[in-house]
């Protein structure tokens, strides 16, 4: 019996509130909190009437005050932060004030520099502890789930592991010849920095997109993988033992490439606000404008995705590797309910962190990252919500 209060109502909500009513036995009720709120009532409409009782608020979640007037109203068990990343620490800052459970799926990204570090959110560790509340951070696929993924490796199948390769790749076809998967502005953020990797205590910087490999993904083919900074390394280099390099490759097309490529040398990419008649405008957020709402790609995505990690360390003295990784299928999820496989894959296991706290297993006080938990009864989870797994125990390796 248990009472969350979802906020945001984009792509990734949808799938978590699908999810929740799916799962009713531990989401009781659910309140779907956003800006716009025709498009909480629009996700309402489609999934009232089951056990899940819905309701919706609007809420300006850059706004502490406002969240903390709809918690105290709702008195919600936790809160599932699936805004922007630049909500994070306003929604953090309620849940303290409100002593209520916290999980997001994202970084906290200040709004003028792309910069995907944890230390803004880790500095709440003290208070959410001493608030005897549990906050849990990056619960989406990845990071989220590669974070699960590391310590089921770690507990299951390693004394120590010493190289993670997180490989993201979407074998997914849309039709336009660019669209981004996921909120435009953070996606396109994102593969426009830097790129680094972690190599023996630190993080080595690469130029965007300069390294690049090819790899080929079961039930998916062979495709060009690029490395990225991800945000997951950050704390896996801490929280997990022995580790000597991990590294983050993502799937492009040539395609999404070039396009990329143009939209940045025209300066359609940049953060930097300018003056356009009479307006300051960002251009990321004019371009965001202007590309399809990757809510809609759904119908129109085929293909799959392939997301896992491949380990390589020591048991006993003798040296194992290990690929854990979860196929996903755009037309099957969105048969589903109605998004496609990013939005899906970000979504299940939001629901199943939160569902974590909510029934005690991943419940202590504090800030942390979803591999700093039990992973088991998330793995099971996982399984049972649409989020199968695969292991290899003599995968190809990445050079
Ligand atoms: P969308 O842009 O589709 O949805 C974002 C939602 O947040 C919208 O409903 C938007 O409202 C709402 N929102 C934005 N600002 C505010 C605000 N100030 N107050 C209240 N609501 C607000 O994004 P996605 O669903 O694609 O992504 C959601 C999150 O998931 C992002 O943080 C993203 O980085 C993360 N993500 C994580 C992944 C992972 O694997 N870990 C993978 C993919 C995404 P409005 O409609 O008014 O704009």
């Amino acid at each position: 019996m248990s009472r969350a209060l979802i906020i945001g109502a984009g792509g990734v909500a949808s799938v978590v509130v699908h999810k929740c009513c799916q799962n009713s036995d531990v989401f009781t009720e659910i309140c779907i909190a956003s800006r716009t709120k025709s498009k909480s009532d629009a996700l309402k409409e489609k999934l009232d009437g089951g056990k899940t009782k819905i309701t919706t608020a609007q809420v300006d979640a850059d706004n502490v005050p406002e969240l903390v007037a709809l918690i105290k109203e709702y008195k919600p068990d936790i809160v599932i932060n699936v805004a922007l990343p630049y909500q994070d620490l306003t929604i953090m800052d309620a849940c303290l004030e409100t002593k209520t459970d916290y999980l997001d799926t994202a970084n906290y990204e200040p709004l003028d520099t792309a910069k995907f570090e944890y230390k803004w959110q880790w500095e709440y560790r003290d208070r959410f502890e001493k608030a005897g509340i549990t906050a849990v951070l990056g619960c989406g696929f990845d990071p989220g789930v590669t974070g699960v993924f590391s310590a089921y490796a770690m507990k299951h199948y390693f004394d120590e592991i010493h190289e993670i390769d997180i490989l993201d790749c979407n074998g997914g076809d849309h039709g336009y010849p660019f669209a981004t998967n996921f909120n435009p502005e953070i996606n396109i953020r994102e593969v426009s920095a830097k790129g680094s990797y972690w190599e023996n205590g630190d993080f080595i910087e690469t130029e965007p997109m300069e390294i690049k490999k090819v790899y080929n993904f079961a039930e998916v083919g062979q495709k060009d993988m690029y490395l990225l900074h991800h945000e997951e390394l950050e704390s896996l280099a801490i929280n997990i033992k022995g580790i000597k390099r991990i590294r983050f490759f993502m799937t492009f097309g040539e395609s999404y490439l070039r396009h990329l490529k143009c939209l940045e040398n025209v300066g359609m990419t940049s953060i930097e606000p300018i003056e356009f008649e009479g307006k300051q405008i960002v251009p990321l957020q004019f371009l965001k404008a202007v590309l399809p709402d990757p809510a809609t790609l759904g119908p129109r995505t085929v293909g799959k995705t392939n997301i896992g990690c491949i380990y390589k360390g020591v048991k006993n003295g003798k040296e194992v590797t290990y690929y854990v990784y979860n196929v996903c299928d755009h037309q099957e999820c969105y048969k589903e309910v109605g998004s496609q496989a990013i939005s899906y894959t970000t979504g299940v296991p939001a629901m199943i962190g939160a569902a974590m706290v909510l029934t005690g297993k991943w419940k202590k006080p504090g800030v942390f990252n979803v591999e700093e938990f039990n992973p088991d009864p998330f793995m099971e989870e996982l399984t049972r919500f649409g989020l199968p797994w695969k292991e290899n125990f003599n995968p190809v390796l990445v050079d």
